[in-house]
């Protein structure tokens, strides 16, 4: 008889965060994602959440690996903390790699790790687990969903995913080869749980954005934009950057995340940017507004992440320290009101209290964010609360 097959999710079901399940066959286990939380609101003096890694300590002579989907910190952001205990290899894109060993190198892991690059498309074998690697469309680049074929039959595990027909990097979601292998072998069981998958609609194009963010640097000729975005959303960076550049501007970026995510993406080709476009923020943080300058802040990191941390506001400029930020001032200290926030996207459900509070604050403050009801930038994917200036 075949072996029976076990899925055990030990986070990240119908929650937002620390996504990971245990594949297990045979007496080996293999991990899907390994990711960590982000405090809600009720969680005072709480900087992370992770998976409970009680039944992988105790079982982990039996690890093959873990399959990282894609590089979101709710996938992998767990890995530098398991790493501490255990000791196994990981399997990603190049960019989800590249992502996670960042967190890894940060802790001082890298020995306790193999880090296993896959490729579109790509089937191998990871101890009895015979697994392909299928790309899909996602906020973050190179995210893949996972077919496993058990002796149970086809598990298809799609991470986070958008079917968006039109992405910025050209690489789409492959539904034909879904197809292909639902009609020929079929699937047995599909784990798909993807961020606000539960709500009706569709999403836009990512692609779309960037008319918004074009007509709106237009409109703000010779000021400086801050804009903010999570600092691994690389398509939204990417379009940011395009519009800035051909709009004679600079780019520079803030926060320790986005500095090492934009290099890193440089280097692997997934982000065009010129390297004289891009520009130190110590060099121009004192220089009048000029040209403009377009600077991108970063995720959350371990060291900020608090109550209030919503990930896509501007926690060191206008949250935290509004006018007291090293390198960036609001309006109200030159006196006038109409600087624009660019936000990224709506927040994760958990996040949207801190979120509307730090409108409050921001706009306390006099500083404008573009969105609104009227706003073009207001539309599922990049939806924002408006609160203009007072
Ligand atoms: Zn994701």
């Amino acid at each position: 008889m075949a072996p029976p097959l076990t899925i055990t999710f030990l986070g990240g079901l119908g929650e937002i965060g620390r996504n990971c399940a245990v594949i297990e066959s045979d007496g080996e286990l293999l991990l899907l994602d390994c990711g960590l939380m982000f405090p809600d609101l009720d969680m005072p003096g709480v900087d992370l959440v992770l998976p409970d890694f009680t039944y992988l300590r105790e079982h982990s002579d039996r690890i093959v690996g873990c399959v990282a989907t894609h590089g979101h910190e709710d996938h992998v952001g767990g890995l530098s903390f398991l790493l501490r205990d255990l000791s196994f290899p990981i399997y990603g894109s190049a960019l989800t790699l590249g992502l996670a060993r960042n967190r890894i190198a940060e802790a001082g892991l890298l020995d306790r790790t193999e880090l296993i690059e896959v490729h579109d498309g790509e089937r191998r074998t990871i101890g009895g687990f015979d697994v392909e690697f299928v790309p899909v469309t996602h906020s973050v680049p190179l995210g893949f969903a996972t077919v496993l074929r058990t002796a149970q039959g086809v598990v298809l595990h799609s991470g986070d995913l958008k079917l968006d027909l039109t992405p910025v990097d050209g690489r789409l979601t492959d539904l034909a080869r879904l197809g292909a292998i639902a009609s020929g072998e079929g699937i047995r069981l599909y784990l798909g749980d993807s961020t606000n998958a539960d709500e009706p609609g569709y999403s836009r194009s990512e692609r779309s954005v960037g008319g918004v963010l074009e007509d709106l640097f237009r409109r703000h000729e010779g000021r400086r934009i801050v804009t903010t975005c999570f600092a691994s959303h690389l398509h939204r960076i990417q379009q940011i950057a395009e519009v800035a550049i051909a709009s004679g501007r600079k780019v520079a970026t803030i926060g320790l995340s986005m500095k090492k995510n934009v290099r890193l993406a440089k280097e692997l080709g997934v982000l065009a940017l010129p390297e004289d476009a891009l520009v130190d923020i110590d060099s121009v943080a004192g220089a009048p507004a000029g040209p403009g300058l377009c600077d991108l802040d970063r995720q959350p990191g371990r060291a900020d992440v608090g109550p209030l941390a919503d990930g896509v506001g501007l926690q060191q400029v206008a949250r935290h320290r509004p006018r007291r930020h090293r390198h960036t001032q609001l309006a109200p200290d030159t006196g006038k009101r109409d600087e624009r926030l660019p936000r990224d996207r709506r927040p994760d459900p958990p996040r949207r209290r801190g979120h509307l509070l730090g409108h409050r604050r921001r706009s306390r403050y006099g500083s404008r964010e573009a969105g609104g009801a009227q706003d073009p930038l207001r539309h599922p994917q990049t939806g924002v609360v408006r609160t203009g200036a007072r």
